[in-house]
């Protein structure tokens, strides 16, 4: 009988549309940054819909909400959806929102048609998934998952020199329990792809399977400042040009691991930074990323290679620092066939898909078993305000979502 619930993408859609208001962009988007009064705002909203279908709620210290459906075994593990209610400052409308609100429409619908899961089910906001206001990205996840403590967590500050604990305080979002004990039976996010694979496949669904591991780097390199107009050619340290090179070099890096591979140099500062001196110093950042750990790895030795080959034609010393080492994730098997049977059995055309982008779910997947399920948005674009997606795909979506809930919900 439950094979033939469907959500309401409508509501889905226009629930989207009416989070969206809340902060409004001038270009369509949302600027609703976390902790801030606009983050409150969508928070009340939510919180408000969750109440109207007799939801209960339960705030964690770190601002984490979850809103409880009961089962009828209420000693068993929540089956959990959810993602993100904050946004970049010149964010979409989808971009987390989407997660969040395709659990609360999954648990909408069996409100509607008065269906009890024998699991509870729950919908999760995390807090301060972008990293825009706060650094870093993803922090209340990861306390949820040990990754930081939960002080580090509190004291982390804005450009203003706010921090998170007071602003938690101010918004009135800094609930009584600990995070990170709340349980949690299972865990999927759906999202948008924020990438460009399922719209050329034309896929309505992506069956995630895991996030891609990255590595940052810290490089600077040393040459000598010298006159740009007296010194000739043969015997300068130009640290811009080894620069130049090495920046061509790490976009070849990622060529030669296609097509699973990316690499960046994504910030540079020259030193001195005149046009009439050779530049005596650079700095600048490398990403790098892989789904598999091995092939991250040995990326990660050829970088150095490179680099040090140019550095040593050049003449010139460096120093290269690994200032964070994320490794891949792998998704809960369960999950994963889960996602795929519901997209399967529901008819949508589906792949399996890795990650691009970091996710609360690449964190809580290392306590609890966790998968996503991604739909399509235009072009790839986000974390822009055009962010688009279609309403058929997020309705495709959010189906596959709450089938994945019930199926792991009735067990
Ligand atoms: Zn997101």
């Amino acid at each position: 009988m439950n094979q033939d619930l469907r959500v309401d993408g409508q509501r889905l859609w226009d629930s989207i549309m009416a989070m969206a208001e809340i902060g409004p962009g001038q270009h369509g988007g949302s600027c609703r940054l976390a902790l801030t009064d606009e983050d409150r705002e969508g928070r009340d909203l939510f919180v408000g819909w969750c109440r109207d279908i007799g939801c209960s709620i339960e705030i964690d210290d770190m601002g984490n909400i979850f809103a409880r459906r009961d089962g009828r075994n209420n000693d068993l593990p929540p089956i959990v959806a959810g993602s993100h209610l904050d946004t970049q400052p010149h964010g979409g409308k989808f971009d987390g929102i989407y997660g969040v609100l395709a659990g609360l429409e999954a648990l909408r619908t069996l409100h509607e048609h008065n269906v009890t899961t024998e699991a509870p089910l729950e919908v999760v906001v995390w807090t301060n998934e972008e990293g825009s206001r706060f650094a870093p990205a993803m922090i209340a996840s990861g306390v949820y998952a040990g990754l930081f403590e939960k002080d580090y967590a509190w004291a982390r500050s804005d450009s203003d020199g706010k921090t998170i604990g007071e602003e938690l305080q101010r918004i009135g979002y800094r609930g009584d329990s600990p995070c990170g004990e709340h349980t949690i039976g299972a865990l999927f996010e759906a999202h948008i792809e924020q990438g460009p694979i399922l719209e050329a496949e034309q896929k309505q669904v992506g069956v995630v399977v895991g996030g891609q591991g990255q590595r940052w780097y810290d490089l600077r390199i040393r040459g000598r400042d010298s006159h740009a107009g007296s010194t000739p050619m043969p015997g300068r340290r130009d640290a811009l040009v080894a620069a130049a090179e090495i920046i061509s070099m790490v976009r070849d890096l990622a060529l030669d691991f296609a097509p699973q591979a990316v690499a960046t140099v994504g910030e540079m500062s020259v030193f001195p930074n005149s046009r009439n001196t050779i530049p005596g110093e650079v700095f600048l950042t490398i990403d790098i990323r892989n789904p598999d750990e091995d092939k991250l790895a040995e990326m990660a030795r050829e970088l150095r290679v490179c680099i040090t080959d140019c550095i040593d034609k050049n003449e010139l010393d460096f120093g290269l620092d690994e200032i964070w080492d994320k490794p891949p994730v792998n998704f809960d098997a369960g999950c994963i066939a889960a996602v795929e049977a519901a997209s399967r059995e529901l008819g949508y055309s589906h792949q399996r898909i890795v990650s691009g982008a970091g996710h609360d779910a690449c964190q809580v997947c290392l306590v609890a078993p966790t998968s996503m399920i991604f739909v399509p948005c235009a072009g790839g674009l986000s974390h822009n305000e055009a962010e688009s997606a279609e309403p058929a795909d997020l309705e495709a979506g959010c189906n596959v979502l709450l089938h994945a809930m019930l199926t792991l919900a009735n067990r």
